[in-house]
């Protein structure tokens, strides 16, 4: 075993980058184990590996979901105080709201926390089906906090709506197609309800990053500007124009460029501005979502990044609008944004242990010489010996060229296994020590650097990517991946990440980089007396929500800590127990007794036959019965 090199927090930093992407809520402590700072406050944080050893204690198994709820209120609060402060500095006449588009994150205990910590700000919530409908319905409760109604409505939708205006709420209903207008007035009329009306139009600009189809001219929802103007006509006409309150418009998720933001305020404006002198009595205008996750921590306009901070943005669309309304000659609008992913994103991770490492290059057989070996085997064996600094190039490409004719030697029978394994394992000697040449080149060839790749391992974690990382997958989202303790021991294998589904795209190759995306990250030796976690961050957005079952790898076992004071204590206040083997048989139509009934007949009929013995036979039946009730994750 390799002797451990000491490693300082700055290197850990360079490494993992987590002052980077952290937003301040992550650091190292003296221990080097990776901390939570629930309040960015660089003292006393939330040591991480503490809540792992307390979870143990608690029986609860991994892989597992941690939220932080403190980091989460937060969350909510920074955004708040952001766009206030923002609106003070510009002396902005109109007020900012913030509402939490549910799509992002629809987990009770989230949507209660961020209610509760923007309760000073009347935060409001945003939906986009009939089933988010219903949750917000019951949950904003708050009558002064805006209630926004996204996405395609059918009849059931629009009166839903309707009974939160009946029940006196502020729920706006945003009109993404001309048919919704029409029977929102006729339901309207019908029910007598004075409704409150959106109208989302479609901007020209399309911004950069992986949702730029959600913008452009093309895009699915909204309003092109003849529809805006024949809206605006059949309001008059059936006089409801004094219902239409708010302009909306929505760019897409993850805005990576600052710039494709002031260019959609400016052009918002001017929609507001226009419309607002054809009569239209707007108060709010929708600025949608789109504020992005710094992910790979390097400040771009890479498609995981951002170029911009949340100060920017609230003072880009402060400034912008306040700009083209005194341009205008209108009254300033007041705000409102719908940011999911700047909220959720921080608050939670996933922790997944690391069950064993899967290596390309096996270097421990015996590869002596014997009688009347292949010619193939006596050829590389004496190309590795003669390796040298000089002729390393050769050597690799001779020693590669045996291992090919190895193969189709071995398919026609000339070599056996064990001269195969031979051959393999002196390639793999010689690639090794290649490698440690190279470091000392400073150009590599491209065959050269691709050797590195393939000599290094992956390190298999007990989850499914499909579950727990699904945009890692769909989208080549990147997220960050680290270690959470030993941060403060040099971390010497270089490796990618394998889930446990039976599936090749089950893997993680891409990390984050500050010069180009990186296919390794550096892991630790594994020690066999010991666990080794790995954490994925930055999960709260989208992923905890969007996972599927792949294999049947159900959801994950959750946790919700709390800080206990400031000084670094902690609590786990809530619970929630992943799927168990019986849940995910469910969902896919199987009934747990029926599959229990019918493997209990199978052992009947061979005790019967003799073959197994009544005794043993109840407790295999006893065991199948156990395991319905059991996590679907590997035991370890
Ligand atoms: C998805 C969505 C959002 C959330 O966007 P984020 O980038 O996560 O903030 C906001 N508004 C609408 C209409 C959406 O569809």
């Amino acid at each position: 075993m390799s002797s451990i090199e000491e490693w300082t927090k700055e290197e850990a930093k360079r490494a993992f980058l987590f002052d980077r992407w952290g937003a301040g809520y992550f650091d190292v402590n003296p221990k080097g184990n990776l901390c939570v700072h629930p309040n960015k406050d660089p003292k006393n944080g939330i040591d991480i590996n503490d809540v792992i050893e307390e979870m143990k204690e608690q029986k609860i198994a991994f892989p597992a979901v941690i939220r932080f709820q403190d980091v989460l209120r937060s969350r909510v609060i920074d955004l708040n105080e952001t766009f206030k402060d923002a609106i003070e500095e510009a002396e902005y006449p109109g007020s900012y709201t913030a509402v939490y588009p549910i799509k992002v994150n629809q987990m009770r205990e989230v949507v209660e926390e961020i209610l509760e910590a923007g309760k000073p700000y009347n935060m409001g919530l945003e939906a986009g089906s009939k089933a988010e409908l219903m949750s917000v319905l019951a949950y904003n409760r708050n009558p002064e906090a805006l209630t926004i109604l996204n996405g395609y409505k059918d009849n059931d939708y629009l009166r839903l709506a309707l009974l939160g205006r009946k029940v006196g709420r502020k729920v706006l209903v945003v009109i993404e197609k001309m048919t919704e207008l029409e029977r929102l007035l006729d339901l309207s009329e019908k029910y007598e309800v004075s409704p409150l009306i959106g109208l989302r139009t479609k901007l020209s600009i399309k911004c950069a990053g992986k949702w730029a189809d959600s913008g452009g001219e093309r895009a699915k929802f909204g309003l092109s500007t003849t529809e805006l103007i024949k809206a605006v006509e059949i309001l008059k006409e059936r006089e409801f124009l004094d219902c239409a309150k708010l302009l909306h418009f929505h760019l897409g998720s993850q805005i990576t460029d600052i710039r494709n933001v002031k260019d959609a305020i400016c052009e918002g404006a001017r929609v507001y501005s226009k419309l607002v002198k054809m009569g239209v009595p707007l108060d709010y205008m929708d600025v949608g979502g789109g504020l992005g996750v710094d992910y790979d921590g390097t400040h771009s306009t890479n498609e995981s990044s951002i170029n911009y901070g949340n100060k920017e943005y609230a003072s880009d669309v402060v400034d912008g609008i306040k700009q083209i309304c005194e341009d205008e000659n209108v009254p300033c609008p007041n705000i409102v944004s719908e940011s999911g992913r700047a909220i959720t994103a921080h608050h939670s991770c996933v922790i997944t242990k690391v069950i064993g490492s899967i290596k390309t290059a096996q270097t421990d057989f015996e590869t002596s010489e014997v009688e009347g070996e292949h010619i193939l085997v006596t050829n590389i064996r004496e190309a590795v010996e003669d390796l040298n600094k000089e002729n390393f190039n050769e050597v690799y490409n001779d020693a590669k060229k045996i291992k090919d004719d190895a193969i189709n030697a071995f398919k026609l029978g000339v070599i056996d296994l064990e001269e195969k394994a031979k051959i393999e394992t002196l390639y793999w000697q010689a690639t090794q020590k290649i490698d440690e040449m190279i470091d000392q080149i400073e150009f590599p060839s491209d065959d050269l650097s691709n050797l590195q790749d393939s000599l290094t391992s992956q390190y298999l974690c007990n989850f499914s990517v499909f579950q727990s990382a699904a945009d890692s997958w769909a989208i080549g989202q990147l997220l960050p991946i680290m270690p959470v303790k030993r941060l403060n021991e040099k971390p010497n294998v270089w490796c990618s990440i394998a889930d446990i589904t039976c599936d090749s795209d089950g893997k993680i190759d891409n990390f984050i980089d500050l010069e180009e995306e990186a296919k390794n990250i550096p892991l630790h030796d594994l020690n066999p007396d010991e666990d080794y976690h790995v954490g994925i961050f930055l999960t709260g957005a989208y992923q905890d929500v969007m996972g599927d079952m792949h294999n049947l790898f159900g959801r994950l076992n959750e946790v919700h800590v709390y800080k206990d004071g400031d000084d670094g204590d902690f609590y786990i206040e809530e619970v929630i127990p992943g799927g168990k083997i019986k849940d995910v048989l469910m969902t896919m139509q199987y009934s747990p007794e029926f599959l229990s009934y019918r493997v209990k007949r199978i052992v009947d009929k061979e005790i019967a036959d003799g073959k197994i013995r009544p005794r043993e036979g109840v407790k295999w039946v006893d065991f199948y019965d156990s395991c319905l009730e059991e996590y679907t994750y590997l035991k370890t």
